[in-house]
C-alpha cells in the first residue's frame, strides 16, 4: 500500500483507512492509499507550519538546488513514474511522458526565478522625520494545494513550484482517483534533500480532507484547480478566513476558424486540442464554429483525423496509422459525457463522426463530432469533459464572437485567421483568460494562466504566479534626520 508523506515520514491513515485506486482502462486494483482525515491533515499543516521558518529561511539559491536535486530524481525515475500515472489516470504512455516533462519544465522554471524576487524601493514625504519606503516579500505561509485527476502532475507542479521557490511550505491534496505518481514524486523530492514538513501530501477524499485544509486556520494559501462546482464551495470556506486563494475551475473554450485560415493547421490544433488525454482538459477546443466558407474542407479533415483514434489500454500502442486513446478517468465522467450527447441528439444535433468500442472493461468513451446542437443544450451550456465536440457553421466574425462569448465559461479561446483586424477583434473580445492565434490552446510555464467569469480566480504559470506566494510587506526606514 502506498502512504501519506507527513513531515517527511511515510505514514498511514490515523484512522486506519484506506482507499483503493483502480486502473480506468481494466477496472483492476492498482494500489490503495490511505483514507486521511482531518487528523491527517491537521499532522501534515503542522508539519508544514513547523518547516516554515528552516525553508524560507535558506539562502534562495540553496532553496533553488534542492528543488534541481528533487526534479533531477523525478528525471531519473520518468519512465516508472509516467507507468504508474498511465496505470491511474488511463492517458496513453507518450502523453504520461509529455505530461512528466511538463510537469519538470514548469518546476525548473520556478526553480529558476527562487533568487529572482524583487522588491522595490520608494522615495517618501519628509513631512514625519527623514525616511524611506521599502516593499520587502515575504512568504505567505503553509499552502495547500488541491488537484484535480486529469493531469495530477503538472497542476501539482503549478502549486507546488511557485510556492516552494518563494519559501513557502505546502500540503497537496491529490484526487481520490489519481494520487500515486504525485506520492512517488513526494516522496523523491523527501529523498534528494527537501527537508521534512516542507512538501506533504494527505491523500482522502475532497469533502473530508480538501476541506479541513482548506479550512484550517494555519493554511494561509488555497490553490484549487477542479470543478467550478468544488471551486464555489473553496470560495465559501476560505473567505470567512481572508485566505489567499486563486481557483482553476472548469472550461468551455471556443474555436473561430476563418475562411482564410490554413484550414489543415486548423484541423490539427483542434483535433489534438479536443481528444488529447481522451477530451478531459480544461483548456481544450469544446465549441468550434467554423465560417461556411470552409465548413466542408474542416469537417472533412477533422474526420480523417478523429477516425484514427483507437480506444485501449495506455500502455499498449496503437497500431500505425491508428492513434492510441485511453480510457476516460471515471465511470462518473463517462456517464455525463454519453448523456450530454444523448441530450444533444434529442435536440436535433446529429453525429458527424463516432468512434467504436466493443471492449467489456473499462471506462472508455468513442470519440465523437457532432453538429446542429442548439446553442442551449448540455454540449454547449456545460463543460464537456471528454471526447465530444460540437462544431458550428457561422456567417460572419459577429456572429463568431457573439456564440464564443455565449457561455459562463472564459478559460481560453482561439482564432485561426492571418487577418489581422479579426486577430485584434478576438484579442479584445473573447471573454477569456487567454487567446491563441493560429496556435493549439496549450498552457505555456511562461505565460499567466486562468480565467475569467466561471472559470475561476487568479493566475497560474508564469512570474506572475510566483507573486500569488509572496506578501509584500511595507516597511519604512526613519530617525535619518
Ligand atoms: P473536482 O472539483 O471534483 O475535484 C478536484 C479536487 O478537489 C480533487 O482533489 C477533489 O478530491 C477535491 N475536492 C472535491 N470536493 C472537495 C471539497 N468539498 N473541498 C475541497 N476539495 C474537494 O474536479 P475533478 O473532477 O478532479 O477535475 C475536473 C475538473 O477540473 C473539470 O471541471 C476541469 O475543467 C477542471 N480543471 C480546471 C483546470 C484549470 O486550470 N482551469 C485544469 C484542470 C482541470
Amino acid at each position: 500500500m502506498a502512504q501519506l508523506l507527513v513531515g517527511g515520514e511515510r505514514v498511514s491513515a490515523r484512522g486506519g483507512g484506506e482507499m483503493p485506486v483502480v486502473n480506468p482502462a481494466t477496472e483492476e486494483v492498482v494500489d490503495t492509499v490511505p483514507k486521511g482525515t482531518a487528523e491527517d491533515v491537521e499532522a501534515a499543516v503542522a508539519a508544514a507550519k513547523g518547516a516554515l521558518a528552516e525553508w524560507s529561511g535558506k539562502d534562495p539559491d540553496e532553496r533553488a538546488a534542492i528543488m534541481r536535486a528533487g526534479i533531477g530524481a523525478v528525471k531519473e525515475r520518468g519512465r516508472e513514474i509516467a507507468e504508474l500515472l498511465v496505470r491511474e489516470q488511463g492517458k496513453p504512455l507518450s502523453e504520461a511522458m509529455g505530461e512528466l516533462h511538463h510537469f519538470i519544465h514548469g518546476m525548473d522554471f520556478y526553480a529558476d526565478l527562487a533568487s529572482k524576487v524583487r522588491g522595490a524601493y520608494a522615495p517618501l514625504p519628509s513631512s514625519l522625520g527623514k525616511s524611506y519606503g521599502m516593499v520587502i516579500k515575504r512568504p505567505v505561509g503553509v499552502c495547500a494545494a488541491i488537484v484535480p485527476f486529469n493531469f495530477p502532475l503538472t497542476l501539482m507542479g503549478t502549486k507546488v513550484g511557485p510556492a516552494l521557490a518563494g519559501g513557502n511550505t505546502v500540503v497537496v491534496k491529490p484526487a481520490e482517483t489519481t494520487p500515486l505518481a504525485t506520492l512517488r514524486v513526494a516522496e523523491l523530492f523527501a529523498e534528494a534533500g527537501l527537508p521534512a514538513g516542507v512538501f506533504n501530501v494527505v491523500t482522502g477524499e475532497g469533502p473530508e480532507v480538501g476541506e479541513a485544509l482548506v479550512a484550517h486556520p494555519d493554511v494561509r494559501r488555497v490553490a484549487f484547480t477542479g470543478s467550478t462546482e468544488v471551486g464555489r464551495r473553496i470560495m465559501e470556506l476560505a473567505g470567512p478566513q481572508f485566505k489567499r486563494v486563486s481557483v482553476e475551475l472548469g472550461g468551455s473554450d471556443p474555436v473561430i476558424v476563418c475562411p482564410d485560415a490554413d484550414v489543415d493547421a486548423a484541423v490539427k490544433g483542434v483535433n489534438i486540442g479536443r481528444f488529447f488525454n481522451a477530451g478531459q482538459a480544461c483548456l481544450a477546443a469544446k465549441r468550434v464554429y467554423v465560417f461556411d466558407e470552409v465548413y466542408d474542407e474542416f469537417m472533412e479533415g477533422l474526420i480523417k483525423r478523429v477516425s484514427r483514434y483507437e480506444l485501449g489500454d495506455g500502455l499498449t500502442k496503437a497500431e500505425k496509422p491508428k492513434i492510441r486513446m485511453g480510457p476516460m478517468n471515471s465511470a462518473r465522467y463517462r456517464d455525463q459525457v454519453a448523456s450530454q450527447l444523448e441530450e444533444a441528439l434529442g435536440r436535433g444535433a446529429r453525429v458527424v463522426y463516432q468512434g467504436e468500442w466493443g471492449g467489456e472493461k473499462g471506462y472508455f468513451f468513442p470519440p465523437a463530432v457532432i453538429e446542429g446542437a442548439p446553442h442551449d443544450s448540455r454540449v454547449v451550456r456545460e463543460e464537456t469533459f471528454g471526447p465530444l465536440l460540437p462544431v458550428f457553421r457561422v456567417g460572419d466574425l459577429d456572429e463568431a464572437l457573439r456564440l464564443a462569448n455565449d457561455s459562463r465559461y472564459g478559460l481560453g479561446s482561439s482564432i485561426w485567421t492571418r487577418n489581422i483586424r479579426w486577430i485584434h477583434r478576438a484579442a479584445q473580445e473573447i471573454e477569456a483568460g487567454m487567446t491563441w492565434v493560429n496556435q493549439l490552446h496549450y498552457g505555456y510555464d511562461e505565460l499567466p494562466f486562468g480565467g475569467v467569469k466561471d472559470s475561476g480566480v487568479g493566475r497560474e504559470h508564469g512570474p506572475e504566479a510566483l507573486e500569488y506566494y509572496l506578501e509584500s510587506k511595507s516597511v519604512v526606514i526613519g530617525g535619518l534626520d
